[in-house]
């Protein structure tokens, strides 16, 4: 067992706190606040490498482990996770083309991307189908040898500035993938939803009408969508994770900062074992999350099933994340209830966590589903 950071994921580390103090922290608020697209940030992290960290080096992309990505996602959310996923939101889509894409395919709707600024979405949810991803209503008719799609997808991240999307659609019962170029004729976007938090990140309704999909954008065979989608989400969730992991560490830092220096009864708030006791836990379950998450990204790494501690991961550092973004605007008292001290926004920014990429529940259903075959725990 080896817990110390190679020289590597050092610099790796120290690029991306570079990186998020430069560009993500000071401009935190003012997207926040204008709900716009950071596109001048992507530009930039584009430039420094930090976009399509997955894509394959015969692809054009300098691909990074997945544990290596938690490290760099972890940075940049500690700045600002909407701009982060902004930043960061291709890979969901992009993993089916790695995962089941053909070498065509590949350099068709890869490569483009390591060679200019582009975007891609991944369009599963439906108004009907969101944890239960079998239900999605969205057809693929077969015409010829192509398919026309027909159908709504919603919630989905970077929908407005996407180039192609992965879409679930049913060819007769059978969920399959297609990539779907976005200047297709029947595409509408939807204006961009208002959410709670995560303002900078963009996500709209992307609806299908008619779209001719030809066969060489299918992904794999007729009905291998629903596993692509889901085998996704092993490579995913341990970053989705460490998004929330940065959460954590941004909002224990500010109430740690703020209860070294603010006075209450002649001493210090950290002088407190009300308050001092706050810190602690969260410092411990920020480790005990990053344990699992960077476990996760390992087993994956080395080719091995984390489907488990994937899952784990993600539940488990969404809680971490919102419990310490409430305890960090209570350690902050009346400041913690104004927007003029980020904790509003950790707290707004962190609940996307219990629930994109699988909600807190559908993860304890996956642990469960694996327990149920374990004769006994280890
Ligand atoms: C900001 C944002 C960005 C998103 N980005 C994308 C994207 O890029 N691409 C994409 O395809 N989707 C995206 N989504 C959709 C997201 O993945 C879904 O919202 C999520 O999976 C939950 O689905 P749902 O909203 O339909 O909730 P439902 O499936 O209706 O579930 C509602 C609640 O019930 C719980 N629940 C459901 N079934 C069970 C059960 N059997 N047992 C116990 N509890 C259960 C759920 O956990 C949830 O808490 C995004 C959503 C948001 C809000």
């Amino acid at each position: 067992m080896e817990f110390s950071l190679n020289p590597e994921q050092q610099e790796l580390v120290e690029k991306a706190r570079a990186f998020t103090k430069e560009w993500i922290s000071p401009n935190a608020v003012k997207y926040d606040r204008s709900g716009e697209f950071p596109l001048d940030i992507c530009r930039e992290a584009f430039k420094q490498g930090f976009m399509n960290p997955h894509v394959p080096a015969e692809y054009g992309g300098t691909p990074h482990r997945v544990l290596d990505h938690c490290l760099i996602l972890e940075e940049m959310c500690t700045g600002c996770s909407g701009i982060a996923t902004a930043i960061d939101a291709n890979g969901l889509s992009q993993y089916p083309v790695i995962l089941a894409g053909t070498d065509d395919q590949k350099r068709r709707f890869l490569a483009p991307m390591t060679e200019d600024l582009m975007f891609s979405a991944y369009a599963v949810t439906e108004p009907e189908a969101g944890s239960d991803v079998s239900r999605v209503k969205t057809t693929a008719e077969k015409v010829g040898s192509d398919y026309v799609l027909n159908g709504i997808k919603w919630w989905i991240t970077s929908g407005s500035v996407a180039s192609w999307y992965f879409v679930l659609a049913r060819v007769d019962d059978k969920p399959t993938g297609f990539i779907v170029p976005a200047d297709s004729p029947g595409i509408v976007r939807g204006p961009k939803e208002i959410n709670i938090g995560q303002h900078a990140s963009n996500t709209v309704r992307v609806t299908l009408e008619d779209v001719k999909v030809e066969a060489k954008n299918r992904l794999g065979e007729e009905g291998d969508g629903f596993q692509i989608a889901m085998k996704t989400f092993d490579h995913t969730r341990p970053g989705v994770a460490s998004g929330a992991n940065g959460i954590t560490k941004a909002a224990l830092n500010i109430a740690l900062s703020y209860a070294k220096r603010r006075r209450t009864f002649d001493k210090k708030l950290i002088s407190n074992q009300g308050i001092s006791f706050k810190l602690a836990e969260i410092m411990t379950r920020l480790d005990a999350a990053r344990y699992i998450t960077y476990k996760a990204a390992w087993l994956f790494d080395q080719g091995l099933d984390n489907g488990r501690e994937a899952a784990e991961a993600k539940w488990f550092a969404a809680d971490v994340a919102m419990q310490a973004a409430i305890e960090c605007a209570q350690v902050l008292g009346g400041y913690g209830y104004t927007n003029e001290m980020p904790a509003e926004k950790l707290i707004r920014d962190a609940k996307i966590y219990q629930i994109y990429e699988g909600a807190s529940e559908i993860q304890k259903m996956i642990i469960v589903g694996k327990l149920m075959r374990m004769k006994e725990v280890y």
